[in-house]
């Protein structure tokens, strides 16, 4: 079983650039955020599909500031998802790389840094571009959309992944 690790802040909420450190790290900062439906429809239709259960856990991996953070970020997967995704979700310190869990797995992320350190340790990236990011075009691999409807996220990723796989 390979895993699909999916990023919180500018993936599945909306990544607020305005919010200094101080107000990130903030007891309920996470609740509060806008979520991109876009992206959480797209994910729950990727977790559902019967044909990527058999190959695929689909989880979030997500960089927290503290331990509040991260009961913050379950609560609202609890809320947006279900308990399953809540409680399998994976989280990394601030400044901590996600490169540790890339061996033959996927990773949606907004950060370009954060997949290129992915394919370095044997992994393969997806970008997920949300208005906000992708000024530097340092990307050239895979990549989804926010803006594009939830059905042409999944059926891109999906199309990816048996791509991957074949
Ligand atoms: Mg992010």
């Amino acid at each position: 079983m390979q895993n699909v690790y999916i990023d919180f802040d500018g993936v599945l909420g909306v990544f607020d650039t305005s919010k200094s450190l101080e107000e990130v790290a903030a007891a309920g900062y996470s609740l509060t955020l806008p979520m991109i439906q876009n992206m959480c429809q797209a994910v729950n239709m990727l977790r559902l599909d019967p044909d990527l259960n058999k190959r695929y856990d689909v989880k979030l991996l997500s960089a927290i500031i503290n331990d509040q953070a991260g009961d913050d970020k379950t609560e609202v997967l609890r809320r947006e998802f279900d308990d399953d995704f809540a409680d399998k979700a994976v989280f990394v310190r601030y400044g901590e790389s996600k490169a540790p869990y890339a061996q033959d797995n996927i990773l949606l992320d907004d950060f370009s840094h954060n997949l290129h350190e992915w394919e370095s340790n044997g992994g393969i990236g997806i970008k997920v571009y949300n208005g906000i990011n992708g000024n530097h075009g340092s990307w050239h691999g895979y990549a989804v959309q926010t803006t594009a409807r939830p059905e042409v996220i999944y059926h891109t990723v999906k199309g990816i992944l048996n791509e991957i796989h074949a």
